[in-house]
């Protein structure tokens, strides 16, 4: 069924939502109706149930509560046009959602069951997967339950597992605004030791100085560059890319090592473009951007083209100061591969 209802009961929440309708909710604002939930227990994880999307019973002496036992994940499913749903890269989220656990001690997801509560979620919310290019966002989390105040220094034994849905649509609603980056030159997003891991803490950490930016400087987002090494900003990568050439920082513990980023490169290496993965600072960034191109990547907006970086109170334009043609270009190869549009030679899509 091409397009799905085009109005829908919304979960836990007593109004119809119209998939059509405009202004589109903001990212995030909206769940889809079935939610699937899986608890570990005495060892070992239980069956997975679907049932309808709202509040859950926490004790309020529940681990995740207290020491902040917690990880997620993020990827979308997208309605092709011949009306199939694809999901994107499940494989790696999966995996990247048991290293988070693993870094955090919380039980790790069976990557079967987990692929089967993706699924089948999925698929219970089928008709709430928007046409492109809206997508529906996937968000598995997994926080620790056990009930004891006194676990600061100890793993939680007990974690509950639960895969949300979201039905999310263009981010680039508006138009491709070039966004404007603040740059953080001391500070860290993260202890480095957690920058890769998808946890809330970091997201709490890089807050308050992501906040302050944006009062203080009209930004959108802050770029971390502690110790005047380039990083990446609260919730997405940074990359440089000019004619022929892409640089990012190379994978280490401290960043979240995106998928978005990987695809990209992979794609920009069969594009010809010279990929560059090593360690760079604030100066060289500067002088690229000359007349050069920056963008974050990451799921929700896939490449989001920078037009100024704030340094030390001071506005540095990137390129013309617009959205560059290799970061539409990047832009557009990839989404064509998860829309269904081009075909997909790596095996990243996924039939549900
Ligand atoms: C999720 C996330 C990204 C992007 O990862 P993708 O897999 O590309 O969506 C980048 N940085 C941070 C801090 C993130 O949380």
């Amino acid at each position: 069924m091409r397009g799905g209802l085009s109005r829908l009961k919304l979960a836990g929440m007593n109004r119809i939502l119209d998939l059509k309708q405009e202004p589109r909710p903001a990212f995030g604002t909206v769940l889809a109706p079935t939610m699937t939930v899986a608890r570990f227990q005495n060892g070992e994880w239980g069956r997975s149930e679907a049932r309808p999307c709202g509040p859950i019973e926490l004790h309020p002496a529940a681990h995740v509560l207290h020491y902040a036992s917690t990880c997620f994940e993020g990827f979308k499913a997208y309605r092709w046009a011949d009306g199939s749903i694809n999901v994107f890269r499940m494989d790696r989220h999966i995996e990247r959602m048991r290293q988070s656990a693993r870094a955090l001690v919380l039980p790790e997801p069976d990557p079967r069951q987990l692929e089967e509560m993706i699924r089948t979620t999925i698929d219970r919310n089928r008709d709430a997967v928007p046409e492109a290019p809206g997508a529906l966002y996937m968000r598995p989390m997994l926080f620790g339950t056990t009930p004891n105040i006194g676990a600061a220094g100890a793993a939680a034994t007990e974690a509950s597992l639960i895969v949300l849905a979201s039905p999310v649509w263009d981010y680039f609603a508006g138009g491709m605004k070039p966004l404007r980056i603040y740059i953080e030159d001391v500070n860290a997003r993260t202890a480095t030791q957690t920058g890769k891991v998808k946890t809330g803490g970091n997201y709490a950490a890089a807050l308050g100085p992501t906040l302050e930016a944006r009062r203080k400087y009209k930004v959108d987002q802050v770029l971390f560059c502690p110790g005047g090494s380039v990083q990446e900003t609260g919730a997405s990568n940074f990359l440089l890319l000019r004619d022929g050439r892409v640089l990012t920082r190379s994978l280490d513990s401290t960043f979240l090592h995106g998928v978005t980023r990987d695809s990209v490169l992979t794609l920009a290496r069969e594009e010809g473009y010279r990929v560059e993965e090593r360690l760079f600072d604030v100066a060289e960034m500067l002088e690229w951007v000359r007349d050069g191109e920056a963008t974050l990547s990451g799921t929700a907006a896939v490449l989001a083209g920078v037009g100024t970086l704030v340094f030390h109170g001071q506005d540095h334009r990137v390129g013309s100061g617009e959205v560059g043609p290799h970061t539409r270009k990047l832009r557009e190869r990839l989404v064509s591969i998860q829309r269904g549009e081009s075909s997909d030679t790596h095996g990243w899509t996924k039939r549900v």
